[in-house]
């Protein structure tokens, strides 16, 4: 029996014994996961900084512990309310019978998390599974090994292996995890991965969550703050190297204002990142083979006549030390680039035109649907227009990321983007079988449509079809 099949069964087992865990049980796991967090945070930073490169300890500390806290923390605070089962009205013809629905764990839960954020990917959908009082099997990546080792070791140290355990291992441990018959598969990855994780869940029938990437635009409208706009932009753009499933994936802007787009990007870079190839802020890109997959969507946009702009602060050439790759803008960019074809994963902004607001929205919806959308500028009705007449997994207006952070926002794609959705009681209700409970009385009206069949049941029936 593999580690894997050893600790499914482990799980099956726990879950068996105790089907309902505690509000005191469920609070205590997502307690541990913040002390995890808290007393290790040194270590988790370490064990990034090395896997990546270069990773800033703060990056680490606000784009995973520190969101990992937050889901804890909000989780926590309506746990005992998120727990309880919901009277629901029952109509006329169930009188006096009563209605509610029981919020039940679904069992043992399966995630698989990805590289960009390998602790908070990998904890958060845990904690909504361990609120949920479920068992949770996790799998990170193996892209970033020591992160994925220290978890593991982390995990048994606070937690009985019925309760959270992880394995590690590549995509071939991937697939016999895949095919495991869980409660519930929680996956966040690419779509190509995505795509074999949906039908390897089919098999079992399985349900899954996929949390996917694609290409999120950002609309500039012709009325933007310019000057506005380049750092927020940029702030997302360049947060971990631009190696984040939100991320702003390239920019449509106004024709007119793409010169100045330019200048407030090379201002901001400055301020924020001077000497991206020096500067300890700056996150590498995680390993050679995404470095010369971004280098190479760089030179074919080049070949095929984007403008290639490199944002080095100081105008210094590309650097490649330590994996560090400098903002990078491509201007004139057209749908046969790879770069336009692709979801980016890295720090290379495409800026493309449009003429009209109808054009821009023709645009995004002429691409797969996107897993996050943002705008800047534009006043109420352009802002309405572009919400209600595009579809993406989430929005931010006016910045970026940062709809992400709230917990009391849904978080998931839409289409090619993702099924599913997670993050506070939306993630809760992911991890939750919703049962549907009726109470019959022992005094109940219902009898009156038993066999057998005559003009009793034809009355009753002609009543109820007018009161329904
Ligand atoms: P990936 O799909 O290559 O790998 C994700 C996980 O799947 C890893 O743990 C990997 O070992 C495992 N895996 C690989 N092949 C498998 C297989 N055949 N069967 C089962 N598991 C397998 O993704 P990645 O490169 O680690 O992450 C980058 C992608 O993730 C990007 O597309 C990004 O947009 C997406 N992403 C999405 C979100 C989100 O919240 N929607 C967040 C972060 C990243």
């Amino acid at each position: 029996m593999s580690d894997l099949q050893r600790l499914f069964s482990v799980q099956c087992a726990a879950f068996a014994a105790d089907r309902n865990p505690s509000y005191a049980t469920r609070r205590g796991r997502l307690d541990r996961i913040e002390a995890l967090c808290d007393a290790h945070e040194a270590e988790l930073v370490e064990a990034i900084a090395q896997d990546f490169g270069v990773r800033p300890a703060q990056e680490t500390r606000l784009a995973e512990l520190f969101m990992v806290r937050v889901g804890v923390r909000h989780a926590r605070r309506h746990l005992r309310a998120w727990m309880r089962s919901r009277a629901v009205p029952t109509p006329l013809y169930l009188w006096p019978g009563k209605s509610r629905v029981l919020r039940q764990p679904l069992g043992v839960v399966g995630v698989i998390s990805p590289w960009n954020y390998p602790v908070q990917l990998a904890l958060l959908p845990a904690v909504a599974a361990l609120a949920a009082g479920n068992c949770v099997l996790l799998k990170p990546s193996e892209l970033t090994p020591r992160t994925s080792a220290l978890l593991k070791d982390l995990a048994a140290q606070y937690f009985a292996p019925g309760e959270l355990a992880v394995v590690n291992g590549g995509p071939d441990v991937g697939t016999e995890f895949s095919r495991l018959p869980f409660d519930h598969l929680f996956f966040t990855g690419s779509t190509a991965v995505g795509r074999k994780i949906a039908r390897a869940a089919a098999e079992k029938l399985t349900p899954v969550t996929l949390e996917l990437g694609g290409k999120s635009p950002a609309l500039i409208h012709s009325d933007a703050d310019i000057a506005a706009v380049a750092p927020r932009l940029l702030t997302g753009k360049l947060l971990n190297a631009g190696q984040t499933c939100i991320a702003p994936d390239y920019v449509l802007a106004p024709e007119h204002r793409i010169d100045a787009l330019v200048t407030e990007i090379g201002k901001a870079v400055a301020a924020m990142y001077p000497m991206p190839g020096d500067n300890p802020d700056y996150t590498s890109i995680i390993n050679e083979h995404h470095y010369s997959r971004l280098t190479a969507l760089i030179e074919d946009a080049r070949r095929k006549g984007a403008k290639v702009v490199v944002v080095d602060g100081d105008g210094a050439p590309q650097m490649d030390r330590a994996r560090k790759m400098s903002p990078t803008l491509l201007i004139g960019v057209k749908e046969a680039m790879a770069i336009m074809q692709e979801e980016i994963f890295g720090p290379i902004l495409p800026i493309d035109s449009y003429a009209t607001l109808d054009e821009a929205i023709a645009r995004i919806n002429a691409r797969p649907r996107p897993l996050s959308m943002y705008m800047f500028g534009g006043d109420s009705a352009a802002r309405k227009r572009v919400l209600c007449e595009t579809t993406a997994g989430g929005v931010t207006i006016d910045d970026t990321l940062w709809h992400f952070s709230n917990e009391s926002l849904p978080f998931g794609g839409v289409g090619l983007s993702g099924i599913g959705a997670y993050h506070g009681e939306r993630g809760f209700l992911t991890f939750t079988h919703q049962k549907a409970v009726f109470v019959q009385p022992r005094f109940a009206l219902t009898w009156m449509l038993r066999p057998p069949y005559g003009r009793r049941f034809e009355t009753v029936l002609s009543i109820l079809k007018k009161i329904a």
